[in-house]
């Protein structure tokens, strides 16, 4: 069995186990798979392996790897979950199927009018900043509100949930935190009468990584984002 079989078979596992330790059945949680820094070749043998969901963060990368497996196009779920750029709006709009990076309504609005009308609307996350830090992206929980419903009105965006990064940790408490504070701000989202909710599908929390997947399940996770775990160690050039 080659080694990326035994990875994809081992963070499933992992999934299935948290899953079962809460109650929570492992078919809820979608696998997205983050091949950042890694060649087209590996995500065609993760799809020939039955993955179909990846994830890219460098608009540039994320574009050549999407054209240079455009024959596989259909059979793909391409995710961008990078910081997006002003500049680089319109290829991420052109080529990706969800967007879960989305942390200004300049880059919601980008998006939205560079979205071709041929294609659906695009699914999108907004990513919070739960810790507060200046030095991270992601909106604060004090603007969401405003930013989704903005969102909602856009015709070709279809707001889906929010996602996080939260600070790395090892300590399993203060990772559940975080993952806690999300799950809340989705559910007050989702209890919002401030929201259009015929316009958006607020069933999605994108968070948890290779590190922190169990903690991220226990609290509601609904799509884990796993690089490491499954392709191997990144090497920066
Ligand atoms: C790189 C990255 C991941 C995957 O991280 P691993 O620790 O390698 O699993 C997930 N989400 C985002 C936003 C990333 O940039």
């Amino acid at each position: 069995m080659s080694a990326l079989q035994n990875n994809l078979n081992a963070i499933k596992e992992r999934i299935h186990q948290a899953a079962i330790a809460c109650g929570r059945s492992a078919q809820d949680i979608k696998l997205l798979a983050v091949s950042k820094t890694f060649p087209a070749e590996d995500v065609r043998d993760a799809h020939s392996l039955g993955q179909t969901c990846f994830g890219e963060n460098y608009v540039q990368e994320g574009v050549a790897k999407v054209l240079e497996l455009k024959d596989l196009r259909s059979s793909l779920e391409w995710h961008f979950i990078g910081p997006i750029q002003s500049n680089k709006s319109k290829d991420v709009a052109e080529n990706f199927d969800w967007v879960h990076s989305i942390d200004r309504i300049k880059i919601a609005q980008r998006l939205n009018d560079q979205r071709p009308s041929h294609l659906p609307p695009l699914e999108v996350c907004v990513q919070v900043n739960i810790s507060g830090e200046a030095s991270k992206s992601g909106i604060g929980p004090d603007e969401l509100l405003d930013i989704c419903q903005k969102i909602s009105a856009m015709p070709h965006l279809h707001l889906r949930g929010l996602m996080s990064i939260p600070e790395p940790t090892d300590d399993v408490q203060s990772q559940r935190k975080s993952h806690q504070q999300l799950r809340e701000l989705l559910s007050q989202l989702q209890k919002s009468t401030a929201l259009d909710h015929q316009k958006i599908q607020l069933d999605t929390l994108s968070m948890g990584m290779s590190s922190d997947i169990e903690a991220a399940i226990a609290e509601g996770s609904t799509m884990v984002r796993v690089g490491t775990a499954i392709f191997g160690k990144r090497t920066y050039l």
